[in-house]
């Protein structure tokens, strides 16, 4: 898993499909998880990496938008480094990390 440490990411060992036909047919494999909720990121819907602009940490749309409710609305803080980044909508509105996606597909 080349260059998992630069976006601060856990690696978890995960059953995955080998090809898309057989669901069947699983293998294991180390896939690259949120630090915080430890779900494999993957390429749409609530577990798609986002990276936090300010400092560039990157956690899953999902706890992004978790951490949004709880703290004050439209400030971020990233649960790492603790920097607040101002987020002007949902989390999903931050870029993905298409660098981390490439890792995985
Ligand atoms: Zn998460
Ligand atoms: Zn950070």
């Amino acid at each position: 898993m080349f260059g998992a440490q630069e976006y601060n990411l856990s690696i978890c060992l995960m059953k995955w499909p080998r090809n898309q036909s057989n669901q069947d047919e699983l293998f294991m494999r180390l896939m690259p998880c949120c630090n915080i909720c430890s779900f494999p990121y993957t390429e749409t819907g609530i577990h798609t990496p986002r990276i936090i602009i300010t400092c560039g940490h990157t956690i899953c749309e999902q706890c992004a938008n978790n951490l949004l409710n709880v703290k004050l609305e439209s400030v971020l803080v990233c649960p790492f480094c603790q920097k607040p980044t101002v987020v002007d909508g949902p989390a999903g509105i931050l870029p993905k990390n298409f660098a981390l996606l490439e890792q995985i597909y």
